[in-house]
């Protein structure tokens, strides 16, 4: 106790000295361009982390595709953003950042998954879609949602293929794009340390702690397939599904908007996720099954099923409170060795030709 006291009278003693050196006096001028500078560096960091989760949710989404029912789509692997909604002061930082003009209204493609169908196409970051099929494309308010209904029309209409009119520079040029099958489930960037992810039963939020924690995107399909397999297994309460089934269109957007004013448009994403894990705890049989489901999704889409064991070894290292008996999660060594006899019963699986598909007695016959 003593101790504990004069330690903090010499950190009092410390504070209540003047500072003796002279430190260098950067000018007014130079730390607001200095300002900037980390302002773009910031949009230019989450969107790529953004970009990174697109990626992998759309490799997920299209290799698990047969498992998720009612919401099987079509994806082109291309994101769009409304430009017309961003406004304030980081909009010059965010347009010099991105190599984007977010001052003229329109819509315009913000991410081409690499290898989609987009991609495959020709369509390229900063496209400005002028006409979906015989639709020409409108500014304004509610001109996104006619956008994304235009869209949909166009799938349902069972052609295969969407004519998208766009301008690139001075040039026009028509793309063809044939989207593939999916599941509708969007894979979005919060803007958190915390080393978490969570889902609401329409999309996947991972947060920037957990981008930075995993350390290779095969780590990170790891995580989000353990999302997505909630929302296969339908964990999420159904009523809590249908209060937020409008959230998740345009959510990518809202984070870019996140991105260009440092204020979030969607209180569904951002800074809540603490919260919204705790409001949506599942039972440990619950994540025992998600870890379980997603160790073949992650199998299905051709990630490193093997990390699925180690990540969580891994997660040890740095929560010692993982090791102990959980209040909703298994404790980390439980998953471990649990997910260690799941790969090697996907492994038997591959090695005699199997659908990677969870069951089929194998698991039983360990008890
Ligand atoms: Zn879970």
């Amino acid at each position: 106790m003593g101790r504990v006291f004069s330690l903090l009278g010499l950190l009092l003693a410390v504070a209540c000295a003047a500072p003796a050196m002279e430190t260098p006096q950067p000018s007014s001028q130079e730390v607001r361009a200095e300002a900037y500078r980390q302002r773009m560096n910031y949009v230019r960091t989450l969107f790529g982390e953004q970009e990174r989760l697109a990626r992998i949710g759309y490799r997920l989404s299209v290799g698990v595709v047969d498992l998720c029912g009612d919401r099987a789509t079509f994806t082109t692997g291309a994101f769009f953003f409304d430009w017309d909604q961003t406004k304030d002061d980081w909009v010059d930082a965010a347009n010099e950042a991105l190599g984007v003009n977010l001052h003229s209204p329109g819509i315009e493609v913000l991410i081409v998954v690499p290898g989609s169908r987009a991609d495959k196409a020709g369509l390229r970051f900063g496209d400005r879609v002028v006409r979906v099929d015989d639709w020409r494309v409108r500014a304004g308010r509610g001109a996104f949602a006619e956008f994304r209904g235009r869209i949909d029309a166009s799938l349902a209409q069972g052609s295969g293929v969407i004519d998208f009119r766009i301008q690139r520079g001075t040039e026009f040029l028509t793309i063809k794009l044939a989207p593939t099958r999916a599941c509708d489930y969007p894979v979005l960037v919060a803007d958190n340390q915390e080393i978490n992810a969570y889902t609401d039963g329409r999309k996947i939020v991972v947060s920037r702690g957990m981008l930075r924690f995993a350390r290779d995107d095969d780590e990170l399909a790891v995580v989000v397939a353990h999302e997505m397999a909630h929302i296969v297994l339908g964990h999420v309460d159904a009523k809590r599904q249908n209060a937020l089934a409008g959230a998740a269109v345009g959510a990518v957007f809202d984070v870019l908007i996140a991105a260009a004013t440092g204020v979030y448009a969607s209180p569904g994403i951002g800074r809540s996720v603490g919260a919204n894990v705790g409001a949506l705890a599942y039972s440990k049989d619950f994540e025992a099954e998600a870890d379980y489901m997603g160790a073949y999704m992650v199998a299905q889409a051709g990630y490193d099923f093997t990390k699925t064991a180690e990540l969580h070894r891994y997660m040890s290292t740095v929560d010692r409170d993982s090791m102990d008996y959980g209040m909703t999660h298994p404790s980390s060594p439980q998953r471990a060795i649990s997910l260690d006899k799941t790969v090697q019963e996907i492994r038997e699986k591959k090695a005699a030709g199997r659908p990677l598909v969870p069951g089929n007695g194998t698991r039983e016959d360990q008890g």
